[in-house]
């Protein structure tokens, strides 16, 4: 079993390579990259013009629905979401239905995903039992069964002695707290930002200081546990000071911003289409000053990982007033194609710069194997394709629902192929056809 990527730019910043290269697969795993290598007993993968072989990406943030939720997302659906947006691992979140706070609902996810065959799933645990809040989960389980981190995702860990005890033991067992940050009695019942647009439009706010509290409390506690601490969606200017100036003085914190945090304002409320469901999220869209916060973070490296929160929700639910609707909306697909035309082509980061956001350092946040291409890894490669022209199609999405803010826009960048272990999870028709 040989598979040989002829004739790709590839990108592999964890070794320092970046040139005409041609990578060679066996077994499942990376045997060689170098020149010119034979192809005598392999299959080959022709690499299209322009293309660049990179390391699997991985987001570390989504939600698969499944078990509880199978209307808007199972772990085959979302699997599939994933490897068509270039992903080839993806790490789930716990607020599932029954919560992922124990070893048979780790153990769940994971039989699906094997049986799915497409995106390597790594289930996140919950830190509390139910993510209530008062009684933490039995971590050392969850991590046995196969659990990556910890995270009570969709909520904040309420108290500040139960994210102590949760950094404590996770940090024992080395894996990251991933951390929800919201203040719940700032937060309130607001549906939107707390500004101008949402004074406009009579929505309730939620103020950016709301997150950046949390945030706060957290990078101390991580800092007097010497535990490792990652932020999830980032939303606020006022998050990423306190990411920034906890990163100053050696404090184990990381941190993840999602594409639509630096594509899109609050003002896209006040749009053509006003009350939008599909642009009500939490953290929500926040104001312009935010997002050139996030936008500057992700180009000075205090941005670790670019995460999509990934939260399917079925039309039905969505299409009900803007203050009863979920939040959150669908991410996988779009990620690729919004970090090329909004960071790459306008000149905030580099190819180098995006792999390390999306690939290099969450497989080194959540210690998974994969961000790198050197030999003997796993074969989890990406092939993107920086110039392919994308128009999103949300009734055309891989994933069971539809909720996306990007409907009909049009982006420069996307993905050519997925490979996982070796395998040829998805190509591009796009690619297929030339
Ligand atoms: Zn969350």
């Amino acid at each position: 079993m040989k598979l040989l990527l002829k004739g790709g730019r590839v990108v592999d910043p964890a070794n320092s390579v970046d040139g005409m290269l041609d990578v060679l697969i066996e077994d499942g795993h990376i045997a060689r990259v170098g020149r010119d290598l034979p192809v005598e007993g392999a299959d080959v993968f022709d690499v299209p013009a322009g293309a660049i072989v990179a390391p699997g990406l991985i987001d570390i943030h989504v939600h698969l629905r499944e078990p509880g939720q199978e209307h808007k997302e199972t772990v085959a659906t979302g699997t599939a979401s994933a490897v068509a947006g270039g992903f080839t691992a993806v790490a789930c979140m716990p607020n599932t239905d029954p919560v992922n706070d124990h070893a048979g609902i780790t153990q769940f996810i994971l039989k699906k995903a094997a049986e799915a065959g497409l995106a390597r799933v790594y289930p996140i645990g919950a830190v509390s039992i139910g993510s209530k809040g008062e009684q933490m989960a039995e971590l050392g389980e969850q991590k046995a069964a196969g659990c990556v981190g910890f995270s009570d995702d969709g909520h904040p860990v309420r108290t500040a002695l139960l994210m102590r005890r949760a950094l404590e033991y996770a940090g024992m067992l080395r894996v990251p707290v991933i951390d929800h940050c919201e203040d719940p009695s700032l937060k309130g019942d607001g549906v939107a930002h707390e500004g101008f647009y949402a004074s406009t439009l009579g929505l309730r706010g939620i103020p950016g200081v709301a997150e950046s509290l949390m945030v706060e409390r957290d990078v101390s506690l991580a800092e007097i546990t010497a535990a490792p601490v990652h932020i999830a969606h980032m939303s606020a200017r006022q998050s990423i000071r306190a990411v920034r100036a906890g990163k100053e003085r050696g404090v184990s914190v990381t941190c993840e911003v999602a594409p639509h945090h630096f594509t899109l304002t609050d003002e896209a409320l006040n749009g053509q289409v006003k009350y939008d469901t599909n642009l009500k999220m939490n953290p929500p869209l926040r104001e312009q000053a935010d997002m050139e916060a996030m936008l500057a973070g992700i180009a000075d490296g205090t941005v670790d990982v670019i995460a999509t929160d990934h939260a399917p929700h079925h039309l039905d639910e969505k299409m009900v007033e803007f203050d009863r609707a979920p939040f959150g909306i669908v991410g996988l697909e779009t990620a690729v194609p919004l970090v090329f035309d909004r960071l790459v082509h306008r000149g905030l980061i580099g190819i180098g710069r995006m792999i390390e956001l999306l690939s290099v350092n969450p497989a080194r946040i959540i210690k998974v194997p994969g961000g790198t291409l050197a030999p003997g890894g796993p074969a989890d490669i990406t092939v993107l394709a920086p110039d392919m022209k994308v128009t999103v199609r949300a009734p055309q999405l891989r994933s069971k629902s539809k909720n996306t803010p990007f409907d009909g826009w049009e982006f420069r960048g996307g993905v050519a192929a997925t490979i996982v272990g070796g395998r040829l999870v998805y190509r591009s028709d796009r690619e297929a056809a030339r």
